[in-house]
Formats: structure tokens, sequence, C-alpha cells
């Protein structure tokens, strides 16, 4: 990671600027970086978690765990130098079409439960209503059970 020239720490970090594209600041100091290409390229991972972090934040999707997001930041890090396109639009859309992501399941499933195709799961606090609505457990089965 190279030093920053304005401070010397060695921290760049993104802010959301939208209109701008100068979110750039030092992570350690604050000093204002603004809008810097190089950085963009060079720490092209730091500028994609923001914005993973974000849409993951603000409850648009959800990222199970870091190792998740990190196999996201990679790919879409990656792609950001394939297509040589580094602004947090194309980020955000990057994320959304990432195979880890998997917006299209996503959709399909809401559309389904939607039309009716895919039940709507039993709702929490409702499974002792229906174990106490089922038939009693075979004698075998507890005993297996027990054993353990
Ligand atoms: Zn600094």
């Amino acid at each position: 990671m190279p030093v920053l020239p304005m401070c010397r720490h060695a921290s760049p970090r993104w802010n959301l600027a939208p209109a701008s594209e100068a979110g750039w600041s030092c992570g350690d100091c604050r000093t204002v970086l603004g809008f810097r290409p190089d950085l963009d390229r060079s720490e092209t991972r730091h500028k994609v978690q923001a914005v993973l972090l974000t849409l993951h934040d603000m409850d648009l999707l959800y990222i199970g765990n870091a190792t998740e997001g990190e196999l996201v930041c990679a790919a879409v890090a990656a792609r950001c130098h394939r297509e040589d396109r580094f602004d947090q639009v194309s980020i955000a859309r990057f994320i959304l079409d990432d195979p880890t992501v998997d917006a299209e399941s996503h959709a399909m499933y809401w559309a389904q439960r939607a039309s009716g195709d895919i039940p709507a799961p039993v709702p929490a606090g409702s499974f002792d209503e229906l174990f106490a609505a089922s038939p009693p457990m075979p004698a075998r089965a507890i005993r297996r059970r027990d054993r353990r």
C-alpha cells in the first residue's frame, strides 16, 4: 500500500461521494484527499469494501460473513480493472451482478413467493403449536435419541 503523499500515513479510506467521486481521505488523520484516480486503481478493494458495507448497512443486501464479503470485494475489484470503471455507481452495479451476491436468485425467490409458487415459511413461535398437533413420536425413535 502506498504512503499517502500529503500526510505520510498509509490508510486510504473511501467515503461515499456520488456526485464528485471525491471521497478519498486518510483513515488515520482524516486529511481529505478528494478525487484520486490513482487511489481508485491502487486501492480499489478499499473503495469496493466501502460501497459493499454501505449496501449491507442500509439493509439493501445481506452479506453473511467476512469471507463472503472478501470474495465479493475481490471479484468486483477485478471487474473494475477489467472494465476500467472505478466510480462507485459502477461498483454498486458490479456488486449486485456478482454471483456470490446472487441477486437473480433473490429476485426469483420473491417473485415465486409473490405468486404463491413457494409457500410462506412457518412463522417463528408456531413450531410448538405444530408439534402439539402432530402425532406422538414413536417409542423406537425416542429410545434411539436417548442413546446419544
Ligand atoms: Zn494521514
